[in-house]
């Protein structure tokens, strides 16, 4: 059982009260007997002597055995005179008379010989002792003094029996009194310790319910006192504590505030592993990185949360090896290429960091650096094949083919075209350099649609006329002009009209559209060429903006494309802040859509 402390002290206290009260009730009693004693005893002495005094002249005149009956006689007289028994005592300790005894009665009594009175009255003149009267059963105090006995060389004994029963009454009411008041001071005592164990135990309650605030997470909660004692510093002291807890708590907070925004601002993917490879912490980027965002995948395995061979290895060889690696892996969900960095962070044991996985998307850089060999691989492919047909029919013509007139031309007029096609590559090359490098400055100006499409249209339309296509425009009033440098928006038209007029089979139709394409507050507009043609596989779509991408390599170059014409497109207008891409059209055929920002309406022309 445990008890408060305002028990212990109530308790504790009125313990050492009561013992103190019992132990000064029992001192009181014992002397205030003792004192009356003393002044009984006082009393009786000199009615002992007296007494003697009167006896000691009937032993003289005869001896006591033969006077029994008068000395009887003077016992009872005496017996009234002192107010106390008298018995008178023979020096072999018989019983000569007694006061409270019949005449009869008294050779039957005992012999007094060893009574403590009448051996300490033989020892030292006195004696006196307090016994039970075995006739009444009260107390009784005796006193004895020697007396002279003719014939006998030892004395006599002559006792006086005082009953106490007066002081024994007097005793009795003084214990009553003394019970009274004891118990009345106990009283006292008990409340006064209740007060004292409340005062001593209320600030520690106070304390107990703070602290128990604090704990519960109230971090601001303080103990209010202004005592000084060993309570108040203690006080105190937890008010220091708490101050210094809530500094700690509110560092850490910020801590795990800047961690966590660090974490989630992060464009790398990051995963914290303890020594079992149970994840502790997953950051944003890596939860949409692996299409898990919402998950909550803390605490468990990372085996579990990517299941991919590669990643486990390099995983497993970290925990077991406890040395930094790195790997690149692909992963399923996204199909994107990821270099990830294994680092050892030092935790050894549940729930603390033990590996840090960072999660690189490298996906961009792994195809530019596709794109570049193949690029490289495509001009040098590009360049050799009008390069080798110059050559070739130059080295013809000098080993004799100049002598024939009508070769000569002939081949004459294939190594212009070629060094024709060579310009061309060389001239589209620069051009996208430039862009590229940033040395082409686009203008802003208004740019009125139908103006652009028929700038484009006159360029194309000799062409297309010998085809047999049919060509027409149809732009909505609402979408009339966009942002732009018209001189190099007529190039992006052109490109695209001059690739439908290539691609469509006689009698096609091509047309150039415009319709309204709000965006996230921007007003963009969506400007379409359509054809007929042959079409671009779905699958060849993102990939013919690239830089000598042809869906039909051979089908191209005997059409005179340099394969660079839709990468000049894609550059004009991603530096007019717009987007192009190819759709299907239906039946068969393409459609281009550049997407180009619209004018505001009060500077449309
Ligand atoms: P090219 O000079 O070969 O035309 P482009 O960059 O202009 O080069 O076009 C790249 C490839 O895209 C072309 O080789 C062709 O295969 C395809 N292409 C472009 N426009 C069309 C179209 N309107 N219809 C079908 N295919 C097209």
């Amino acid at each position: 059982m445990t008890l408060s402390v305002r028990t212990k002290i109530t308790l504790g206290t009125l313990l050492v009260v009561a013992v103190g009260l019992l132990m000064t009730g029992w001192l009181v009693l014992r002397s205030s007997e003792q004192l009356a004693l003393d002044r009984i005893i006082e009393d009786l002495e000199p009615r002992a002597r007296l007494a003697r005094i009167s006896l000691e002249p009937l032993l003289k005149e005869a001896s006591p055995q033969d006077s029994l009956a008068l000395l009887q006689a003077k016992a009872l007289e005496l017996s009234v005179q002192a107010g106390a028994r008298v018995t008178i005592i023979a020096p072999n300790g018989d019983v000569y008379a007694d006061s409270a005894t019949p005449v009869d009665g008294v050779a039957r009594l005992e012999n007094h010989g060893n009574h403590p009175e009448v051996l300490r009255a033989w020892d030292t003149g006195r004696g006196t002792t307090i016994r039970l009267s075995e006739l009444t059963g009260h107390r009784l105090l005796y006193m004895a003094l020697p007396i002279a006995m003719p014939g006998s060389v030892k004395p006599g004994v002559i006792r006086l029996a005082l009953p106490l029963s007066q002081l024994d009454a007097q005793m009795a009411d003084l214990k009553k009194d003394l019970v009274l008041t004891l118990g009345f001071a106990s009283l006292c005592s008990l409340f006064l310790s209740l007060l004292l164990a409340k005062g001593v135990t209320r600030p520690l309650s106070e304390m107990a319910a703070v602290v128990r605030r604090i704990t519960d997470g109230a971090l601001d909660q303080r103990i209010q006192t202004k005592d000084q004692d060993e309570v108040g510093r203690l006080a105190s002291t937890l008010n220091q504590m708490a101050d210094q807890l809530e500094a700690r708590i509110q560092e850490v907070s910020e801590d795990r505030a800047q961690l966590r925004a660090m974490l989630t601002a992060m464009v790398e993917g990051v995963m914290v592993l303890d020594a079992r490879g149970t994840v502790l912490q997953i950051n944003p980027a890596l939860e949409r990185m692996l299409l898990t965002a919402g998950l909550d995948l803390r605490g468990r395995t990372h085996w579990e949360v990517i299941r991919h061979h590669e990643l486990n290895e390099l995983a497993r060889k970290v925990l077991e090896e406890r040395r930094n690696t790195s790997g690149e892996i692909e992963l399923a969900p996204s199909g994107r290429t990821f270099q990830v960095e294994a680092s050892v962070a030092g935790g050894q044991r549940e729930n603390e960091a033990c590996v840090v996985l960072v999660f690189h998307d490298v996906t961009a850089l792994r195809r530019l650096e596709k794109i570049r060999k193949d690029f490289v691989a495509n001009v040098s492919h590009e360049l050799r094949t009008p390069l080798t047909s110059i050559q070739g029919y130059t080295q013809v013509l000098k080993d004799g083919a100049i002598a024939s007139p009508e070769q000569a031309g002939e081949f004459l007029d294939i190594i212009l075209r070629q060094s024709e096609r060579l310009n061309l590559i060389l001239e589209d090359l620069l051009q996208l350099s430039h862009i590229e490098y940033g040395n082409v400055v686009f203008k802003q100006d208004p740019v009125s649609l139908r103006a652009l499409a028929e700038r484009s249209i006159a360029v194309v339309k000799t062409q297309a006329e010998k085809n047999g296509h049919t060509l027409t425009i149809s732009i909505p009033e609402e979408v009339s002009s966009v942002l732009g440098d018209e001189d190099r928006l007529v190039q992006v038209l052109t490109n695209l009209l001059d690739n439908a007029v290539k691609y469509t089979p006689p009698h096609g139709h091509i047309a150039v559209t415009a319709r309204l394409a709000p965006r996230g507050g921007l007003c963009m507009v969506d400007l379409m060429v359509t054809d007929t043609g042959i079409g671009i596989p779905e699958s060849d779509r993102p990939r013919v903006f690239e830089r000598f991408y042809r869906v039909d390599r051979a089908r191209s170059r005997e059409l005179g494309g340099t394969g660079l014409g839709l990468s000049i497109v894609k550059h004009i207008v991603e530096g007019h802040s717009g987007a192009v891409w190819v759709e299907g059209n239906r039946p068969t055929g393409s459609c281009f859509v550049v997407r180009l920002p619209a004018t505001a309406p009060d500077t449309t022309s």
